[in-house]
């Protein structure tokens, strides 16, 4: 990828912006899981090893420009404060003259309240983010990117104001793409995808790319019924993007042509409702009565995933298998979850509810070979896109 990396940059006693993907899940003022936290950590403290200051940007959710109570940052500076043991200032303003910013000495950080809630971050016109990121430039004298969860983006804070100032990857970043590097570059085989979550739009892009490097791929989650659909049987309620049917059946005879292996379940766990304490039944996946809708894949299927996981050397594994949030509907993912953590090689967990299920259902971090901060971000990558966070890092 040839970005430089934090020890090349070798930032010392230096005034530091530093962007991070704090993008953790918050209710009610709590934070949920707070993996993205933590994740953030070594740069924070390697920088504040090295005598420097930090100014600290990142964003919350989608407040789309407008400035959203339950969408502030406030939370996870405290939270960030009890991880460092150390004051995290914090700054409601975002531009202007900040005196907090301009005032900020070695050791000490200032977090900036969500990015997004400047319209400038996000927006389409260039002129416009290019103005926000010259404001964001004048509190410091580097810039060290390492918000991998955002690099996807072409947002001010990540694109334009790295190109304003000399920069670097964090280590976060640096980590994120040698993992992604692995997936793509000489993976060690047989070579496993796991796919599922709730929409095949997210992961088409990946599947396609994927097919023709990968050995097996698994599909589970809600995207199963439009792989179903396409092969012409009932789905009953099931989830289903009905204009996406033309392009799996496509992507079904790809993958045959390619020999590849492709795994759709052969049983699904069935309820009438979407309700938290819906009562599943076990059906044959041909067989999903009309009024009833799939919400995880059956033992059958999750055994027989399971054991084709466990022979890969290399695995990458992104979204739930089923509507793990109701334990009910969660077996599926917990035992494709405990197949990843028997690999004999690299196994790799991305996207933000597959960590958030496999820390729910209570496996730890170190059980597997990495866990991805990014969702959006490492199936772009491994789509084969440019991501411009990491463009503008070289
Ligand atoms: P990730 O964030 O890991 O990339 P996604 O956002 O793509 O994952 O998908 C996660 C969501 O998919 C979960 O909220 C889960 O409840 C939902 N999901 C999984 N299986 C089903 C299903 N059969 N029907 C409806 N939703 C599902
Ligand atoms: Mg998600």
């Amino acid at each position: 990828m040839g970005i430089k990396t934090l020890s090349e940059l070798n930032p010392r006693n230096s005034k530091v912006i530093l962007r991070c993907d704090l993008n953790v899940p918050i209710k009610d003022g709590v934070i949920g899981d707070p993996g993205r936290i933590i994740a953030s950590l070594s740069t924070i403290k390697k920088l504040l090893e090295a005598n420097c200051s930090i100014v600290i940007i990142a964003h919350l959710g989608r407040p789309k420009g407008e400035k959203k109570k339950d969408l502030s940052l406030a939370p996870v500076a405290e939270k960030l404060s009890e991880l460092l043991k150390r004051e995290v200032k914090f700054s409601t303003e975002i531009t202007g003259v900040i005196k907090q910013a301009l005032d900020l000495k070695p050791g000490e950080i200032l977090m900036l309240e969500n990015i997004r809630f400047e319209s400038y971050e996000t927006s389409k016109d260039e002129s416009e983010r290019i103005k926000l990121a010259t404001e964001l430039a004048t509190y410091g004298d580097l810039y060290i990117g390492d918000g991998f969860g955002a690099v996807h983006r072409k947002h001010a804070s990540v694109y334009e104001l790295a190109n304003l100032l000399p920069h670097a990857a964090g280590d976060l970043i640096s980590a994120e793409v040698k993992v992604l590097e692995q997936l793509t570059k000489n993976p060690s085989r047989p070579y496993g995808v796991v796919l599922g979550g709730a929409k095949v739009s997210d992961k088409i892009g990946v599947i396609s790319n994927l097919l023709d490097k990968a050995n097996v791929i698994a599909i589970g989650g809600g995207m199963v019924f439009t792989f179903l659909a396409a092969q012409g049987k009932e789905i009953g309620k099931s989830l289903v993007e009905k204009d996406l049917i033309e392009t799996v059946k496509e992507l079904l005879i790809r993958a045959e042509k390619l020999g590849v292996k492709f795994l759709l379940p052969t049983d699904i766990v069935v309820a009438k409702e979407f309700l938290s304490d819906s009562e599943g039944t076990i059906v044959a996946s041909d067989k999903i009565p009309s009024d009833q809708m799939g919400l995880d894949i059956g033992p059958e299927s999750a055994e027989s995933f399971a054991s084709e996981i466990k022979l890969c050397k290399t695995v990458f594994w992104n979204g739930p298998m089923g509507v793990f949030e109701f334990s009910n509907f969660a077996q599926g993912t917990k035992v494709i979850a405990q197949a990843l953590t028997q690999v004999e090689g690299i196994a790799v967990v991305g996207g933000g509810d597959s960590a958030a299920a496999v820390r729910k259902l209570g496996f730890e971090d170190k059980d597997f070979g990495y866990i991805s901060t990014g969702g959006g971000a490492s199936l772009e990558y491994l789509e084969g896109k440019e991501l411009p966070g990491l463009v503008a890092l070289k």
